[in-house]
């Protein structure tokens, strides 16, 4: 039994503070007492049971990555860091890759295709790590062709707080016999932070098959395609503008599913305010796929399709893949520099997006009172392998949605952030005014992405539409995941503002 005092501590005089328990985002700020930075399970379990003792508000921490201040708030006296948790290990008894939450998606590509040439399909961001991406239901440039992250959860080992204070580790499975089958499945998506702390995730194909460790998760593509081109502000009218985005949209809905030629292509429309001047779409297609560099060009001609316009070409080359995802993806084009500060927003889309919003993204873009380049709506293809998976066989339950959009504004210092909060706000809020200034549910739209961490649709000055913030997220998995949590965190240890609510 490891006691407490076996933990490292981290405190405020150690120049790792400020780094372990930080934020991505410039705006938020902790100040725990210490940060406990437990290196195996174990230690996991004295962290958790440390601060149970205590009696004191805690967070989890893996990355730091979380858009909201659940974490780097001044409210939690004590962080769990579980960075160190990081190691990829093949397990031959559960036939499947041992994974710690710590790890950076950067580090799990790389060791999944130096290891044994397979991967998974998680997220484009490098240095975020696996903790928070998972149970929020990571998604990336793969998911179209093998589908969401959670859909590789085979287990998962979680430190959990029981009823009567006492910390423990749980093993879920997904397996139909398994009577920790329950907690597992609030792992697919119901939320980081939410009903206890994950010390290690096992991820394997559903319809894997034998026991070669190659064979346990899909190979990982060689090479890519990509492409990136741009449209100047200057050639784009209210009609052409709307044409694009009706076009990229449309398409995803015409090539959701899984008998698509294109379902190898992934591709993101990123338009930013006028003030940049232009704005990009960043294309790539598994190389291997046959006709690729045919299927590239003709995703692209029916992208301008009607609008009159041509784009210039900034790259166009093959690159290997893994190269490719453990780089930096930058935004994107100038006016990001200097800018720590961020608020972002999201929305699912289901069909082609509608013309009202459509227009209301045109004028809050071409707004003339506005001049902050660094703004960027990310309009990503989703759909495909998601698809395939019924609502309830995860606690995703999106899956008919062929869109994944991104709203995000950066700036440099809190001076700006009146106006900036006010600016992204009134944006969003007009393309969903049909709706109460929230995406709907189950009709263009559905809810928001909760990876794209946001507490605004908490507050009702900001959600004026009869749906609750946790039917945006979890949608019908509400009332399920709610039993969870009131089963394995009846006194509510883990929690943060967009945390599940406890309910028999
Ligand atoms: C640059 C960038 C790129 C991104 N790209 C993508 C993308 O392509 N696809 C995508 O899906 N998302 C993406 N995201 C969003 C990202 O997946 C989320 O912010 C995610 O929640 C981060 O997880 P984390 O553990 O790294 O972050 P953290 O901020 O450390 O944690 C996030 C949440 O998870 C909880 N948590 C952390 N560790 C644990 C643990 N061990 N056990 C239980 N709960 C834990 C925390 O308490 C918190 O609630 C991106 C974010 C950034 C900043």
């Amino acid at each position: 039994m490891i006691e407490t005092f076996d933990v490292e501590r981290v405190t405020p005089d150690d120049s790792r503070y400020g780094v372990l328990g930080a934020s991505f985002n410039g705006r938020w700020a902790g100040a725990p007492e210490y940060v406990l930075l437990p290196k195996t399970a174990d230690e996991a379990v004295a962290s958790v049971q440390h601060v149970l003792d205590r009696g004191v508000r805690f967070a989890l921490h893996s990355s730091g990555a979380c858009y909201e201040d659940l974490i780097a708030n001044p409210e939690n006296r004590v962080i769990i860091s579980t960075s160190q948790l990081n190691s990829v290990d093949y397990d031959p008894e559960r036939k499947a890759f041992a994974v710690g939450p710590g790890i950076t998606t950067a580090d799990l590509y790389r060791k999944l295709y130096e290891g044994w040439h397979v991967t998974v399909p998680a997220g484009v961001g490098p240095p975020v790590a696996l903790g928070g991406q998972m149970t929020n239901a990571g998604y990336g440039a793969l998911s179209r062709q093998l589908g969401h992250l959670v859909d590789y959860l085979e287990a998962v080992e979680v430190v959990i707080a029981d009823a009567d204070g006492r910390a423990r580790k749980v093993m879920a499975t997904r397996q139909a016999d398994d009577p920790q089958r329950e907690l597992w499945w609030a792992h697919t998506g119901g939320g980081g932070g939410t009903y206890g702390l994950v010390t290690k995730f096992w991820l394997r194909s559903p319809e894997a098959q034998g026991s070669e460790p190659a064979d346990q998760l899909p190979t990982a593509p060689r090479e890519l395609i990509v492409s990136e081109v741009a449209w100047s502000w200057d050639q784009l009218s209210e009609e052409s503008f709307g044409k694009l985005l009706g076009n990229f949209t449309a398409w995803h809905e015409r090539h959701a599913g899984v008998d698509s030629p294109y379902l190898n292509l992934f591709s993101a429309l990123k338009p930013r305010h006028i003030s940049a001047g232009e704005f990009l779409m960043s294309s790539q297609i598994d190389a291997a796929t046959p006709n690729a560099e045919q299927l590239l060009d003709d995703f692209l001609a029916a992208i301008v399709d009607g609008t009159g316009l041509t784009y210039r070409v900034d790259v166009r080359e093959r690159v290997d893949w893994l190269a490719h995802v453990t780089a930096w993806a930058s935004l994107g084009g100038d006016g990001w520099e200097g800018k720590g500060r961020f608020k972002a927003k999201s929305a699912y889309l289901r069909t082609a997006m509608p013309a009202d919003q459509v227009r209301a993204m045109y004028r809050n873009l071409t707004d003339p009172e506005y001049d902050n380049p660094a703004t960027l709506v990310e309009i990503a293809g989703y759909g495909g392998r998601v698809n395939t998976v019924a609502s309830s066989e995860t606690a995703v339950p999106q899956r008919d949605s062929v869109i994944k959009m991104l709203y995000l504004v950066m700036w440099a210092t809190p001076e700006e952030d009146a106006a900036q909060l006010a600016w992204i706000r009134r944006w969003y809020g007009e393309v969903y005014a049909a709706t109460g200034g929230v995406p709907g549910v189950g009709g263009a739209n559905d809810g928001a992405v909760l990876n794209y961490t946001d507490a605004d649709p908490l507050d009702p000055a900001l959600n004026g539409s009869p749906i609750p913030w946790h039917e945006l997220y979890f949608g019908a998995a509400y009332p399920r995941l709610q039993q969870i949590k009131a089963k394995w965190d009846p006194a509510d240890h883990f929690t943060h503002a967009l945390a599940v609510r406890g309910r028999n």
